[in-house]
Parts: C-alpha cells; sequence; structure tokens
C-alpha cells in the first residue's frame, strides 16, 4: 500500500514530461497568423472565383493577358503598387506593398498546357475540342500565392508591421522562361526570403533538388534539290540533323549517369523527293547542377559542328533558355512544414473522395482517393535520378525559397493530363488553394515577426550558395519570345 502513492507520482511525472515535451513540439498559431486565417476565410468566395476564371481562360505560355491582368487588378485594388510587363514579358508583373526590410517574396504562375482543355467530369472530355487545359494546377498556383500576399498585407496593415512584400507574377513556367528572365534582370536579387507551392497530389514540404536544364534548338541550311534529278547538287539539312542525333546518342556512354538529353525534330523537310535545305531539332539536356548540364551543352555545339561539316550545311545552335538546379533548404523547410502542421491538410468531404476514385477509376489505378494527411518532413529517396526542373530555381539561387506541395489531384494519376485538368475548378481545389494561401501566409509572418528566424533561414541559404554567385546562362542579348495578345470578340 505504501509503494502505490509513489507509483502514482513517478506517474505523473512521465506524463508531464510527455504532454510539455508534445506541445514544445506542435505547430503554434499567434494573433497574427489567426488574423491571416480569418482574412481567407472571409474572402473564400472571391479566391475560388479568381481560381475559376483562371481555370476557365487556360491561356498558353506567354498568351496569360487575361489571367495575369485578373490577378494584377485583384492586387492593385487591395492596395498593392503593380508594374506591368516587366523584363520584356506582357504578362509579367510585380505587385509591392509596403517598405523597408525584410523584403519577401511570393511566386504566382498562371500558364496552361495545349490540347488538355477538359471539362469538370472525373472522364475525360474536353471544354474545347485539341483547346489548352491547365494539366499543371497553374491555376490553383497563381491564385493562392495572390491571396496570401492579400492575407499578409491585411495582417501588416492592422498590426502595423513594417517591411515589404512582394508577388511576382511569372508567366510561361512551362518552359522555363518567366523566372529565368525576370532574375536575369535582377528583380528577385534584393528579396530577404520567398515562398513557392505546387498543386500535386499529397501534402507535404518537397526537399526534393530538380535538375539543370539548357533547352536550345538547332538549326541547318543547306542547298535543296531535285532528290531523283541532281541529288549531287543538293546538301541535305535533313542530314545534318541525323548526323548530330547519331552523334549524340553514342555521346550517351560517355556522361555521367546524372545526366539527360533529349530532343524533337520539329522540322525536317516537307516530301521525301526534294532534298531539304531547312531542318530543325530541339534539344534538352540536363544534369544536377548546371555546370553539368553546361558541359554537356558545349559537347553537344561541338557535335553539331561536326555534323555541319560532314553534311556541308551551315548550323546555328540557339539558347532558348536555361536553368539551374533548386537550392534545397533541409533544415529551413520546418518552418513551412510547422505552419502546414498547424493550418492541417485540406478538409475533403466523401463527395470530393469519390470524384477523385471516379478519376481513378477510369484511369485504371488504384481507387485511393485524395491524399487527406500530412507527410513528414523527410529527404527524398531518388536524389538525382528525378529528372525534372523548375525556373524557380532561379529564384533560389538569388533568395532562399521555402516550397510547399498540397493535394488538389487525385492520387496516382499522370501530371500534365486531363486528370489533373478535371479538378482544377472543383469544391477539391478550392479547399487546397485555401489551405495553401494560410500556410503561406503564416510562413512567411514567422520571418516577418522573428528576425532571428530569418536570419537562421539567410545562414543556411548563404552557406548552401558560398562561392557560387548568381548568374544568369542566358546570353547577354537573349529575349522572351512575346506572343501579342489574341483578339477576342466581343
Ligand atoms: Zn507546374
Amino acid at each position: 500500500m505504501k509503494r502505490f502513492p509513489r507509483v502514482m507520482i513517478a506517474l505523473f511525472f512521465i506524463l508531464s514530461f510527455l504532454i510539455v515535451s508534445i506541445l514544445a513540439d506542435s505547430p503554434k498559431t499567434t494573433k497574427e497568423k489567426d488574423e491571416a486565417f480569418r482574412w481567407v476565410d472571409q474572402n473564400k468566395d472571391r479566391i475560388i472565383s479568381w481560381n475559376d476564371k483562371i481555370w476557365e481562360y487556360a491561356e498558353l505560355p506567354m498568351e496569360e493577358y487575361q489571367s495575369s491582368r485578373l490577378l494584377a487588378d485583384a492586387l492593385e485594388k487591395e492596395g498593392f503598387q503593380v508594374e506591368r510587363g516587366v523584363a520584356g514579358m506582357p504578362t509579367a508583373f510585380i505587385a509591392t506593398f509596403g517598405s523597408g526590410e525584410p523584403r519577401l517574396g511570393f511566386l504566382a504562375e498562371y500558364d496552361s498546357l495545349p490540347g488538355l482543355s477538359q471539362k469538370a467530369v472525373p472522364f475525360k472530355e474536353p471544354l474545347i475540342e485539341d483547346g489548352p487545359g491547365h494539366g499543371c494546377g497553374h491555376n490553383l498556383l497563381g491564385v493562392a500565392s495572390t491571396a496570401a500576399a492579400m492575407a499578409m498585407k491585411y495582417v501588416m496593415e492592422t498590426r502595423k508591421l513594417s517591411g515589404t512584400i512582394k508577388l511576382f507574377g511569372c508567366p510561361n513556367e512551362e518552359n522555363d522562361i518567366g523566372k529565368t528572365f525576370m532574375a536575369k534582370e535582377g528583380f528577385f536579387n534584393s528579396l530577404s526570403a520567398a515562398v513557392d507551392w505546387h498543386p500535386g497530389d499529397g501534402n507535404f514540404v518537397p526537399l526534393g533538388g530538380s535538375h539543370a536544364i539548357h533547352n536550345f534548338t538547332v538549326t541547318f541550311r543547306g542547298k535543296t534539290a531535285h532528290a531523283g534529278g541532281d541529288p549531287w547538287d543538293g546538301r541535305s539539312a535533313l542530314d545534318g540533323i541525323e548526323i548530330m542525333n547519331v552523334a549524340v546518342n553514342y555521346l550517351r556512354e560517355h556522361v555521367k549517369p546524372t545526366v539527360r538529353i533529349h530532343y524533337v525534330v520539329t522540322s525536317g523537310g516537307k516530301v521525301p523527293n526534294v532534298v531539304p535545305d531547312y531542318a530543325v531539332a530541339w534539344y534538352n539536356c540536363r544534369d544536377v547542377t548546371i555546370e553539368g548540364s553546361e558541359e554537356i551543352y558545349k559537347r553537344i555545339q561541338k557535335i553539331a559542328e561536326a555534323a555541319a561539316i560532314a553534311s556541308e550545311t551551315q548550323v546555328e545552335v540557339k539558347l532558348l533558355t536555361a536553368i539551374h538546379e533548386l537550392v534545397v533548404l533541409e533544415k529551413s523547410s520546418r518552418i513551412m512544414q510547422q505552419n502546414l502542421d498547424l493550418v492541417g491538410p485540406p478538409q475533403f468531404t466523401t463527395e470530393d473522395q469519390e470524384f477523385a476514385r471516379k478519376v481513378q477509376r477510369t484511369l485504371g489505378i488504384e481507387q485511393a482517393g485524395l491524399h487527406d494527411r500530412i507527410i513528414p518532413l523527410r529527404p527524398p529517396g531518388n536524389e538525382g535520378f528525378g529528372g525534372g526542373g523548375t525556373d524557380v530555381a532561379e529564384v533560389s539561387w538569388n533568395a532562399p525559397v521555402l516550397r510547399l506541395s498540397i493535394a488538389s489531384e487525385a492520387i496516382g494519376g499522370p501530371g500534365h493530363s486531363w486528370a489533373v485538368v478535371c479538378t482544377g475548378s472543383t469544391p477539391i481545389a478550392h479547399k487546397a488553394i485555401i489551405t495553401t494561401a494560410k500556410v503561406l501566409s503564416a510562413t512567411m509572418l514567422d520571418l516577418l515577426t522573428q528576425p532571428k528566424l530569418l536570419a537562421e533561414v539567410r545562414a543556411e541559404w548563404k552557406e548552401k550558395t558560398k562561392g557560387k554567385p548568381y548568374r544568369s546562362y542566358l546570353p547577354a542579348d537573349a529575349k522572351p519570345l512575346v506572343v501579342p495578345e489574341p483578339k477576342r470578340g466581343s
């Protein structure tokens, strides 16, 4: 009987210790964050209507006139100073609020993909035959970042917090153009930090890197002739391409396993009985660092020259864009993770889950529905072998970037497909946007109100980028290809 109270006391201490340690680790809210969350909830209908409109516009890269105008106008109305048509791109803009340090950046995208037009139904049915569609969810991306920046401005105003927030309207992400040309103009180099996100099929803070890419065309010019009558008078531009491609395929044996090389022939003559005097191949080469990618690019350039000598043609290599690998901040990513834990995953309903399962049934994949949990922070297992690239990398060499992924698509569905487009204007996407706007604004409020935390983030970033100051790999005279605004019927 005497021992019983001692056991109780010991149990009491163990339990108290457990509770205290759980609380210390659990995410905390603040008055500022609660205000941001309230702003997002109160403006939900407006935010959702922007998403649904941009989903419907589904404008192709560099043609995002209506989409960028919608976001820029909304930001201007909200009290942001908006500069339009930056870095030589009519659909790029920068919205600024506040002044002084810190300078925090949000990234918005809004371009679609060709041929992916799709209705909001769980089976393949285009809205417009062969029309464009938001197959990468950039409608959600731009809108949630915009909402987060607005919520943040609201809190800064009501609480009289000083600092600058900037939202970058970045066109043409699909071809890695927008942020690359904006970075070349130095638009990101004064940022203290930035946040970025991408819709996907899971709720997590990504720690995976991305590949550096050189994206270029190779044009051969030869001499035409009658292919049957006097072929000896012709010099085939297509021969140039074919010799080059064969040599590049031999090159593959002598590159590191992290390298990727791929091409398509976009022009190779029209008919076989004419020696083609014009042919074009479109190439990408990638590696885990931009130095690696640059080395392969130079070796391919040499091959192109050799092919021109062999085929007695002229060759021109034109670099369209070149992007770095992402700077990943493993330690600082915990800030985004804590805020994701605080906000929680999107609260999908049974109808949302059923919609996603129907999509999966159509695709013939496991009917796992939508991801409704949070994946803990952990490094990826396939370092170096993923091969995807993003122009967010250009921002990440100019300032620390914290990233996020939120579920808005059926688990396991293919990216860049109708299966992504079909949920993009449904309550599934709406819930993902609201969740994201809250997580991004809460993360930024941490960086704004805790200078020590921001200093830690910057210290990690400085360590990662030490000795490698940002430089654009674009040629000095490179200009983005501008597409004029199409005339629309009234
Ligand atoms: Zn994307």
